[in-house]
């Protein structure tokens, strides 16, 4: 049989020893292909610790594919003659290697996409297997539908993966979710398990020197990295997880705490999104845990949902909507970023203290990103395109598939509510319930128009006034509105005038 000479480009994103296409080559006559990229590491400015996470595992995967007797062509970011862009690489190595094929599996950009479509390389393209919905299922399920709901996809992802069903195919525990069960307030003096730390060997010894002296001007530290880079590390974060906070997931799912940047999350969104941890392995494990007696079942539903539900349907809408879906600004915001996004350096508790510990760890747990940080960007109308290039460059598990979705559909409502039925607006009452932020905070909580009452009151009620246009006919937001008509005409004039003069601080470029 006549041998084709064959070329594999596994991207940063794509370390997964069974990628589709992966399956397609022949080790010992073919070549895997990894490339590390100025263009991919600045088209926005990626966290460092981001940036050394993706190089050092990349260079850890390659290692290990070349144990397995594969041949790989690994082209560091200091090469001389690196092109500095994938598609650049792609068709310098297609050259070098004189490849008649060059296999790929789909990746999770449009933006990269879009640009090896157009980079005249005849790619052999692979679905990627390793989520449970392709893209096709989703525009199938999608189809006809004005708007979509994350429930009833997962309800279908439930069925197909056949997780915490009854032989019958009902749902164990009677019901598809135990959503109401997952709001505690964390009991007083709660510690959370400190999620397992892990060690820099010589190859992240180097990246770290790399990515110190070449990104020195993006935001975030590289000081405490201490992330797993390998499949059998990351293997071992989740099994500290399942171990120590997966029971304590489902209760304190919604719950913040000050200087407790994890509390009971697993912390395994980076290492699931680079390929390091496998989506079917990590449910099936939770679900063993639940049939074991280990953990309750509103801790094993509510994390296959986040995994089988969330993280699948945000992936399905992305690749549905775009590229038009990233334009999306249904409430016409302009407002620029304010600088304390990137410093950490504002009066308000809350956000000094999700802030701060993205730029320290680049983490923050979900309810930090929708309730606090997004929340503000929600209330105080920043331009989505400038929150979202935040989002995506400040967390080590941001990726555009995920981020996008999150940020325009779920958190700024951009989308006109085709992700979500409703903005998560809320006031500091809310951030009060769920956190201890309040007590260490310049701002009044349970104030709302002196000078020193929380900005979330006052700009909560100015989001309602000034998008009543949107929103009033939602019936979702019947309650909110309620709330506000029935408030006397003089009180809300004061709210109107203390979210206005916030607003302005904002656009005068002060922190507040
Ligand atoms: P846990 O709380 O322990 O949850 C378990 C897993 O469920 C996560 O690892 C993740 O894989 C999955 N998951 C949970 N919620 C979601 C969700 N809404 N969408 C997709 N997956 C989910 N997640 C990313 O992976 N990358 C992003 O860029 C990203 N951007 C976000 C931006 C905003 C504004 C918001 C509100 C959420 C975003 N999320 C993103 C989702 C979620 O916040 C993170 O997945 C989670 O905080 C990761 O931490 P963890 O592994 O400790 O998660
Ligand atoms: Fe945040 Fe307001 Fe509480 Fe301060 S008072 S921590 S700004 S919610």
């Amino acid at each position: 049989m006549k041998n084709v000479n064959r070329l594999c480009l596994v991207l940063g994103d794509q370390l997964s020893f069974d990628l589709a296409s992966l399956q397609k080559i022949d080790g010992a006559h073919d070549t895997v292909l990894l490339v590390e990229v100025m263009e991919e590491a600045t088209h926005v400015a990626h966290h460092p610790q981001k940036i050394a996470l993706i190089f050092s595992a990349m260079r850890h995967f390659a290692q290990a594919l070349q144990a397995q007797g594969m041949q790989v062509q690994y082209v560091r970011l200091d090469d001389p003659d690196n092109t500095g862009s994938i598609p650049g690489e792609l068709q310098r190595w297609q050259t070098i290697l004189q490849a008649q094929e060059v296999h790929l599996t789909e990746c999770g950009d449009w933006r990269l996409e879009q640009s090896l479509h157009e980079c005249g390389v005849a790619i052999h393209w692979h679905g990627d297997t390793r989520f449970l919905c392709t893209r096709e299922a989703f525009r199938a399920w999608a189809a006809g539908k004005k708007q979509l709901r994350m429930e009833f996809f997962y309800r279908e992802m439930r069925r197909k993966s056949g997780l915490l069903l009854n032989g019958d195919g009902t749902p164990v525990g009677g019901a598809w979710n135990f959503d109401a069960e997952n709001r505690k307030a964390l009991p007083k003096n709660t510690k959370a398990p400190y999620p397992a730390r892990f060690d820099a060997d010589a190859i992240t010894a180097e990246v770290l020197a790399l990515v110190r002296e070449r990104f020195a001007g993006h935001y975030g530290s590289l000081d405490d990295f201490n992330y797993p880079v390998t499949h059998a590390d990351a293997q071992a974060l989740w099994d500290y997880f399942l171990d120590f906070g997966l029971a304590g997931f489902g209760d304190y799912q919604d719950a913040m705490a000050s200087d407790e940047p994890y509390l009971f999350h697993a912390r395994i969104s980076a290492a699931l999104n680079i390929g390091l941890l496998d989506l079917r392995q990590v449910c099936s494990d939770v679900e063993s845990a639940y049939w074991s007696g280990r953990i309750a079942l509103n801790a094993a539903e509510g994390f296959i949902r986040q995994l089988i539900g969330w993280r699948e349907y945000v992936r399905g809408v992305y690749w549905l909507k775009m590229p038009g879906y990233a334009e999306g600004n249904v409430f016409g915001n302009r407002r620029l970023l304010p600088e304390f996004y990137w410093t950490g350096e504002t009066q308000m508790n809350c956000m000094r203290q999700a802030i701060g510990q993205s730029l320290e760890h680049a983490y923050a747990h979900h309810i930090q990103r929708l309730m606090v940080t997004g929340n503000f960007a929600l209330l105080s109308g920043i331009a989505p395109q400038q929150i979202c290039e935040w989002y995506l460059a400040i967390y080590m598990d941001a990726f555009d598939w995920v981020e996008l979705p999150n940020t325009l559909g779920m958190v700024m409502h951009a989308d006109g509510g085709y992700l979500g039925s409703k903005p998560y607006c809320a006031s500091g009452q809310y951030i009060n319930r769920m956190s201890d932020y309040c007590h260490g905070c310049a701002y009044k909580v349970r104030e709302t128009t002196t000078d020193d009452a929380c900005p979330f009151n006052a700009l909560y009620w100015h989001f309602l006034m000034r998008h009543g246009d949107v929103l009033r006919g939602n019936q979702r937001m019947a309650m909110m509105y309620k709330n506000l008509d029935r408030m006397p005409e003089v009180k809300q004039q004061a709210l109107w005038q203390r979210g206005q003069q916030l607003l302005d601080r904002l656009d005068d470029g002060e922190a507040i």
